[in-house]
């Protein structure tokens, strides 16, 4: 393939490449930052895993409005102190532009989420802020209409954009919550420069399926991967059926470590 870029982004711990020639970056953490103790625990275990970013989610994108909305404001003081506590660079996304100042204050990247990879006002907004952009893949969205939301970003005079692949819908959603799109790899790669990464979390919805694609993004040579991990899965305020216990990412990053470079 061709000649692609990298996104350099400053964590605490210094800076962190995703892209061309450099280890498989590694995002974890749990779907929703639920209390201090949980996201301190979890961002402790993940580092120790290789993982190089945190995530986890302060305004959370919910299709009830009945359903947890994430702790907004004071997630983020939380994030603050994991991303103090373990040195991993932040990564939560943002729904409204209003709230872009603060979460710029203590994200490392900014996330634009399935759900919004559309909202143009928003695109135009994080492409007029320095802090790198990961755009998720809007769950119809073909790979044109991703790479145009993608060029929104880069015209507003942001170049720093991850692809994030979290999975499209397709006609059968009975035993996978999404199916993971592991063809953007080498499609994206002949299309565009932007590094690209892959979330077999939102891609499958189930934890037990989640190692396997992560090997699979790997060997087809995705410079990324976003893996939800959350201490007690059951209990989870979000997504808990996709997410891996510290434990069990452990093992999976051990496991990845022998097809690819992820630390
Ligand atoms: C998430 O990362 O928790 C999330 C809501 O992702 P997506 O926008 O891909 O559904
Ligand atoms: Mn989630």
């Amino acid at each position: 393939h061709g000649e692609y870029s990298e996104v350099i982004v400053n964590t605490p711990d210094g800076p962190v490449s995703v892209g061309k020639h450099h280890p498989v970056a590694v995002v974890a953490g749990p779907c929703s930052v639920e209390n201090e103790e949980m996201i301190v625990e979890t961002a402790k275990r993940v580092k120790a895993a290789g993982a190089k970013f945190l995530r986890g989610g302060a305004y959370k994108p919910r299709t009830s409005p009945y359903a947890f909305q994430g702790h907004g404001e004071s997630a983020l003081e939380l994030l603050a102190a994991a991303r103090e506590a373990s040195g991993l660079g932040i990564i939560t996304e943002v729904m409204d532009a209003a709230d872009l100042d603060k979460i710029g204050a203590v994200a490392d990247v900014i996330q634009v989420g399935a759900r919004n990879m559309q909202n143009f006002a928003l695109l135009k907004k994080v492409g007029a802020q320095d802090k790198p952009v990961l755009l998720k893949r809007g769950m119809s969205a073909t790979i044109d209409e991703w790479l145009m939301a993608a060029e929104y970003v880069l015209a507003a005079g942001n170049p720093q954009v991850i692809l994030c692949e979290r999975g499209i819908r397709t006609f059968d959603g009975k035993y996978t919550r999404n199916t993971l799109d592991l063809s953007v790899l080498p499609v994206l790669r002949s299309l565009t420069h932007l590094p690209i990464m892959i979330d077999p979390s939102h891609g499958t919805g189930k934890s037990d399926y989640v190692p396997s694609m992560a090997a699979a993004a790997i060997a087809a040579d995705t410079d990324s991967l976003m893996i939800e991990v959350h201490p007690n899965p059951a209990k989870a305020l979000s997504d808990g059926a996709q997410s891996l216990t510290p434990d069990k990412f452990d093992r999976v990053m051990r496991d990845l470590s022998i097809i690819g470079k992820t630390v």
